[in-house]
């Protein structure tokens, strides 16, 4: 804390991760004397910089750039860039921290990153977030290739803003490579990225499920959020049969009891997607839903068998957990990266709510981000259907992982915080140490 002040995300994210694996530092001398755990918090290196870009009215504006190289032990940097006015040092190093054990835990060879800027693209024109974009990547492009780190999208970037990235960098460097992933599919981009941590999540439940002999079909889901992740995680969940009530954003949530459909999901990615508009449009349409603004109810108090926190870090509390276990809760899994807040966690498994983790259960988007830079440099593509079945099978394996990670440290039945901390952090610190104190 006195080494990074004022870092209080960050924070809370060293902290989950130090209590899990202390018995294993502890049993180990070595992790002790290699400092590996300082030295896992210490970013390998932080680059911070200006961005300044001209809006529509020719007027100048001035934005704080970041890139965090968190850990190359496994593969090149890898992470995503979050745009969003909230973002700051101890945001990017808490996303880039957590982002060190899901890599791991996908098995490919990725290292982790993060980035982004504290810019708002809401409300901005086209142009305007092209040239921001394009003034972002003047100064990145010399600290990032494909070989070296790998930027992604995250909240505020998706597939308009990594063309505007990809071809400035391209521009500069004269060079048409793989050096950011979820590039559209007819330039370099992988079939199913889109869809990866959604989806993902959802298999991740799945496996979660059958492990009490229970399944999604006819379960009550609240699917916060209504990006990226949100969107993807409605569909699959919608193809395994379970009923959708509600879901949110910024502005507010609905609450559709009759459920979502394909229908009503297809004029969801149109007002987000196409019209960058708020979720109330869906109520004006559908007769069912009802929105309700932002303020002191949410989401969480919905009744539902399984809940899917898919928005934004610390969003979901320890109140929002008691309600929902007093609603019935069975399963809830992290879509978005530390939704829920420390206490939250604790009440969850305390009263034996199945807890997916977010370093496990929303790693396929990275996992799939991994996959489009093997076909980017082998120079082929693989069909939507190979990577269906490559990301479940990815999916299944992190699972896995957890319950063999539980069953050699006596963890409890079902404990997969601990164990998806654990696992990864045993994978990561062997590869840190055969590479001795760098
Ligand atoms: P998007 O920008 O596509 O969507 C984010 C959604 O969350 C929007 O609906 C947004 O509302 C809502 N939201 C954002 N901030 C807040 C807030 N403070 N309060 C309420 N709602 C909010 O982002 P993604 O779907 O890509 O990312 C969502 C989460 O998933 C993040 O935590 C991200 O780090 C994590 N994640 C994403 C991955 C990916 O592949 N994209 C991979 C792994 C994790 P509005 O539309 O009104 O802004």
């Amino acid at each position: 804390i006195d080494k990074n002040p004022n870092e209080s995300e960050f924070h809370q994210a060293v902290q989950e991760v130090f209590e899990s694996i202390l018995p294993v530092l502890n049993a180990h001398d070595l992790y002790v004397d290699e400092k590996l755990f300082e030295r896992i918090c210490e970013a390998e290196r932080i680059i911070s910089f200006r961005v300044c870009w001209t809006d529509d009215n020719g007027k100048v504006q001035v934005n704080k750039g970041y890139r965090i190289q968190m850990n190359s032990a496994l593969g090149p940097y890898k992470g995503g860039l979050r745009f969003h006015p909230s973002v700051n040092q101890s945001i990017l190093k808490f996303l880039a921290f957590e982002q060190i054990f899901k890599n791991a835990l996908t098995g490919l060879p990725l290292g982790a990153g993060k980035g982004g800027a504290d810019f708002n693209p809401k409300g901005k024109s086209d142009g305007e977030v092209m040239r921001f974009c394009q003034a972002w990547m003047m100064e990145a492009y010399r600290h990032i290739g494909h070989f070296t780190d790998v930027p992604a999208g995250d909240i505020g970037v998706g597939e308009r803003e990594i063309g505007y990235l990809f071809g400035t960098y391209k521009k500069i460097q004269n060079e048409f490579q793989g050096v950011l992933t979820g590039k559209g599919k007819d330039w370099g981009g992988s079939f199913l990225r889109p869809e990866a941590t959604g989806y993902g999540l959802i298999h991740f439940a799945h496996f979660m499920l059958t492990e009490i002999d229970e399944h999604l079909n006819d379960k009550v889901c609240l699917v916060s959020g209504a990006g990226n992740v949100s969107q993807f995680a409605i569909e699959k969940l919608l193809q395994e049969g379970a009923k959708v009530v509600a879901f949110s954003d910024s502005t507010g949530f609905i609450h559709d009891p009759e459920g979502m459909t394909e229908e009503k999901l297809d004029f969801l990615k149109t007002v987000k997607n196409g019209q960058r508009k708020s979720i109330s449009a869906f109520a004006e349409k559908f007769e069912s839903a009802k929105f309700t603004t932002a303020g002191n109810e949410n989401i969480w108090s919905i009744p539902a068998d399984c809940a899917f926190p898919c928005a934004t870090q610390n969003e979901l509390h320890e109140a929002d957990a008691k309600l929902l276990k007093q609603n019935g809760l069975l399963l809830l899994a992290e879509g978005a990266n530390m939704p829920c807040t420390p206490e939250a966690i604790n009440y969850l498994q305390q009263t034996n709510v199945l807890y997916g983790p977010g370093k496990a259960s929303n790693a396929g988007g990275v996992a799939v981000s991994g996959l489009e830079m093997t076909q980017n440099r082998m120079g082929s593509y693989w069909t939507k259907n190979d990577l269906e079945k490559q990301l479940r099978t990815i999916m299944k394996g992190i699972h896995e992982k957890c319950l063999e990670t539980i069953s050699k440290h006596n963890l409890e039945k079902q404990d997969y915080l601990n164990a998806a901390n654990i696992g990864a952090f045993e994978k990561v610190a062997k590869a840190m140490h055969a590479q001795g104190t760098v």
